[in-house]
């Protein structure tokens, strides 16, 4: 088996060392035999995504994002919502969340136009929503407890009918008001977890891995690994909140 793994924006969106969700991924699929083919796309150069199982986007400032807006509408935008509605699995962190609503307004009421993939929209807020922060999935996301780190100034609103991701613990979520966290939208996964995020949460990482599995493969059961240094990190992270 093999997943084809592509990495939007690498060059741009790499906050806080976002890009190491791919190695966490590439890393639990090969430790279970299983072939992870990872494809960079940039800024400027163009793929239809067809072929790939599974995209990562993570975060950016403000600026990196307004960047971003001509490369996405010059055709990855169209492929990006194709890819999403075709079921494929997404996993995308903070900027690279956002850019899959409608619009990201900053402070001055400007709005960046983005994707309009899943109804929900970001408004820029005085005051950044930052620090170590704890949700848990919701079932149909896993069920997890996810412990991460969140810095953004941006507030996403879901639409009615949209799924969070989870529900915040410790923490702001969304936009520190509604006690969400993220989004779930058919096998797109949107959190604001920055660290990366999947290193010290690997049921959250098994569990978007599986599905972009399933997606391809059909049912399938991932061998258990010794997560015993993983299990350490969520730990440690859980004490530092305690305190
Ligand atoms: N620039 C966006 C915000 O501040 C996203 C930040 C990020 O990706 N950490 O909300």
């Amino acid at each position: 088996m093999e997943l084809k793994i592509c990495h939007l924006y690498p060059d741009v969106l790499n906050l806080y060392g976002d890009g190491g969700n791919i190695i966490c991924m590439k890393k639990r699929l090969e430790w279970r035999g299983i072939k992870a083919d990872i494809t960079n796309l940039k800024i400027g150069e163009s793929n239809s995504l067809a072929d790939f199982d599974l995209f990562f986007m993570g975060g950016g400032q403000d600026f990196e994002q307004e960047v971003l807006l001509d490369d996405l509408h010059r055709g990855k935008d169209k492929n990006i919502i194709s890819a999403i509605e075709d079921g494929k699995t997404f996993l995308t962190v903070c900027g690279g969340y956002q850019m899959l609503g409608h619009y990201y307004e900053n402070q001055a009421g400007v709005r960046c136009e983005f994707l309009g993939a899943i109804d929900f929209y970001t408004k820029s807020k005085p005051g950044r929503l930052t620090g170590n922060y704890s949700f848990r999935c919701y079932p149909i996301s896993g069920g997890s407890t996810v412990f991460g780190f969140e810095n953004h100034s941006g507030r996403s609103y879901l639409g009615l009918d949209v799924s969070p991701l989870g529900k915040v613990i410790n923490g702001f979520g969304n936009n520190g008001e509604d006690k969400t966290e993220g989004v779930r939208y058919k096998n797109v996964f949107g959190t604001y977890s920055h660290g990366p995020v999947l290193p010290k949460n690997p049921e959250l990482c098994d569990f978007i891995l599986k599905t972009a599995l399933e997606q391809k493969y059909g049912k399938c059961q991932l061998l258990p690994l010794d997560d015993d240094a993983e299990h350490r990190a969520h730990a440690a992270v859980a004490r530092k909140m305690m305190y």
